[in-house]
């Protein structure tokens, strides 16, 4: 397996010269453009498998959608939630706004930006600080890792230019979708981005998807069979913005991205994946990462499919 990852990261990093970094939140202009990685949690015997840049800390972005959803799930149950965001696909990027008025109230689904700042939303906790510790919380459990944070520079970059957001956020306001104090919800949502992660860390979540919403590592429950299987689904049909569909025919895995680069994927009852790939294809997706994906799957036949 070690040999393989080897391989794939060396015969796919020269796609990183065509992807482009994430511009519209400067701070993530930081990022070095070629870096790859690839990290593999094999749930069966809880051992891992690494190549390429894995230690490399980036934000998770778009992939704290999963956790969002998850929590929201746990809290309220999926009726409370799915009165207030849909589970279709969109066809549209990830941030746009136009299904919003012509089409549906609700968002499409949780994997989009107005989806997921409706389900930040519905996080419980008395205070927003608290709100976020549950998050934080959540993804400590979820990686096996204690100093996972928030990034201040690139939480403060999102805040400062998150006019998309505000527009999605105040126009779910005025249709009575968001409840609440807008700027205490956007704060959260562009914190929750801001996490930092390895690929690491991220196939040590996929592992717990994988294992139906229990650590390999500690038998802990993290969420329910049931929130386990509904994310996985979403994950499928929108993980990847409105590549989803071309992902799935190609790879056939649950997987999330998030324009840090990052990429969460599991195969259930076998492998947690992170990907770490921050040059990212038109689509807002790492390309290199998918690449890597696509090989890895033809070679084990990961396809669920
Ligand atoms: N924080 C980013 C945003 O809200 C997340 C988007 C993404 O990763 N696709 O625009």
């Amino acid at each position: 397996m070690k040999n393989l990852l080897v391989n794939l990261v060396d015969k796919n990093k020269k796609y990183t010269e065509e992807g482009f970094l994430a511009s519209y939140i400067p701070a993530l202009l930081k990022a070095n453009k070629d870096d790859l990685g690839i990290y593999v949690v094999d749930i069966k015997n809880n051992e891992e498998y690494w190549a390429g840049e894995c230690d490399v800390k980036f934000t998770i972005q778009s992939i704290s959608k999963v956790v969002g959803l998850i929590i929201a799930l746990s809290d309220n149950g999926r009726d409370a939630v799915f009165k207030k965001v849909n589970v279709e696909p969109t066809g549209m990027g990830f941030n746009s706004i136009v299904n919003l008025e012509i089409r549906d109230e609700k968002p499409y689904n949780p994997m989009i930006n107005a989806g997921a700042i409706v389900t930040t939303s519905l996080i419980y906790g008395e205070t927003e600080e608290r709100k976020l510790e549950r998050i934080l919380n959540f993804i400590r459990r979820a990686t096996n890792n204690e100093d996972i944070n928030v990034n201040q520079e690139i939480y403060e970059s999102e805040k400062e230019t998150g006019d998309r957001n505000r527009s999605l956020a105040y126009f779910m306001k005025s249709n009575g979708i968001l409840e609440g104090n807008v700027e205490e919800v956007l704060d959260l949502y562009f914190k929750q981005c801001s996490i930092e992660v390895t690929a690491k860390d991220l196939a040590r979540f996929g592992a717990v998807i994988a294992n139906d919403g229990i650590t390999p590592w500690g038998n802990e429950v993290l969420m329910s069979r049931e929130v386990c299987r509904i994310v996985k689904t979403i994950m499928v049909t929108c993980g990847m913005y409105d590549a989803s569909g071309e992902f799935a025919v190609q790879v056939g895995i649950p997987a999330k991205s998030g324009v840090g680069g990052g990429i969460l994927a599991t195969v259930p009852r076998r492998y947690g994946i992170g990907i770490y790939g921050p040059a990212l294809d038109q689509k807002g997706n790492s390309i290199g990462g998918i690449h890597v994906l696509k090989n890895l799957s033809e070679e084990l036949e990961l396809s669920i499919f």
